[in-house]
């Protein structure tokens, strides 16, 4: 139920949505955004009120850094109390990323941040953009029957499909179905009408505050491992000068070799207190290090679960984590429970299945 006194502010920060074609030279620019109604007037059509915000400059998310998470937090934070919801258009190359660093910025969300872009410019007649920014503007006023917002949470919604924030990935570079969430159910499903999983979306605590936070640390590196990587590689990656985290992609159900030289290494870096995080390179499925003796090996180095987790999610957690100081050992249990829904815990995974 969309009442016409929402008020939705859309936040534009770059990428492909908020491009044209120069008819010249054929090459997309940015277009002046405050032409935005001219190229999508069913804006005007909506009974509730849109403002919006441009990044300046605006950028292709390809150059996003921390600084423009801790910007966009920001300019949620100094008008949280005067909308109903948040729309952030972004470049969809690193959308995942930032959907799942806002999860965990915004603590205790009580408000919809709906992420959205498209493949194709508003400007050009195929255009996906229209569809995703209308949506994505529907579900930021909606609201239930009580009046409270349908979606508190940092979500992306792309061709028909809004996806949890920190489950989401990037799965395809030409078509319009984008983004993926592979180990979690979709929030809602726009067709005719819009359908919500009203299980699936997160609760809001009615007893805490919204909070936003500010700090992060980058000193984290990704470890991918593949058949016959290069001892030498591996040492230098896990010798890195102040690095605080790894994050590990294995194989399967979090495997790795059996090699002494890499378990030595691994074993040395979480002797020396770097965090290893281990996350499959499956896209389905969770990290489960008793299954094979490939995987209880890395455990039993110090390695830590990321469960179902995307890399992405666990690469913005950790930020996140180290950038508030917790203690070592405490980020390692909070890498272990969901914060903002961005893990499964095994025995919830069974109780699914039943
Ligand atoms: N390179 C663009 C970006 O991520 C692609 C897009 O918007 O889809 O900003």
């Amino acid at each position: 139920m969309i009442d016409d006194s929402s008020r939705v502010l859309l936040i534009y920060t770059g990428g492909t949505i908020g491009m044209v074609e120069n008819p010249e030279t054929g090459f997309l620019e940015s277009f002046n955004f405050e032409h935005l109604n001219s190229h999508i007037p069913e804006l005007q059509r909506f009974r509730f009120q849109v403002d919006h915000i441009v990044f300046d400059p605006v950028i292709d998310s390809s150059n996003i850094r921390p600084e423009h998470w801790q910007k966009m937090v920001r300019t949620i934070e100094d008008n949280y109390e005067d909308y109903d919801g948040f729309v952030i258009l972004h470049g969809t190359d690193t959308m995942a990323y930032t959907a799942s660093a806002l999860s965990f910025m915004i603590e205790n969300l009580s408000k919809p941040v709906v992420l959205t872009g498209s493949q194709l410019p508003i400007g050009k007649l195929r255009t996906d953009a229209k569809e995703n920014l209308i949506t994505a503007l529907e579900i930021a006023a909606d609201k239930d029957l009580i009046g409270l917002p349908i979606v508190p949470e940092v979500c992306i919604f792309f061709q028909n499909y809004l996806i949890r924030g920190n489950r989401a990935s990037k799965i395809n570079a030409d078509n319009f179905n984008a983004f993926r969430s592979f180990n979690y159910p979709y929030l809602a499903k726009s067709g005719v009408h819009i359908w919500y999983d009203k299980k699936a979306i997160l609760p809001v605590n009615n007893e805490k505050k919204t909070r936003f936070h500010y700090h992060l640390d980058s000193r984290i590196v990704v470890l991918r491992l593949f058949p016959g990587i290069d001892q030498t590689t591996v040492e230098a990656i896990l010798n890195i000068d102040g690095i605080k985290a790894v994050v590990l992609e294995t194989y399967g159900s979090g495997n790795a070799p059996l090699t002494t030289w890499f378990l030595d290494a691994i074993r040395d870096a979480v002797k020396r207190g770097v965090i290893i995080v281990n996350v499959t390179q499956c896209e389905i499925g969770s990290v489960d290090m008793q299954r094979y003796e490939t995987g209880l090996e890395l455990l039993k180095a110090g390695v830590i679960s990321g469960f179902d987790s995307t890399a992405e999610a666990a690469i913005a957690k950790l930020m996140f984590l180290i950038g508030h100081s917790y203690e070592k050992e405490d980020i390692k249990v909070r890498m272990r429970v969901p914060l903002v829904g961005e893990i499964t815990r095994p025995e919830e995974r069974i109780n699914e299945r039943i």
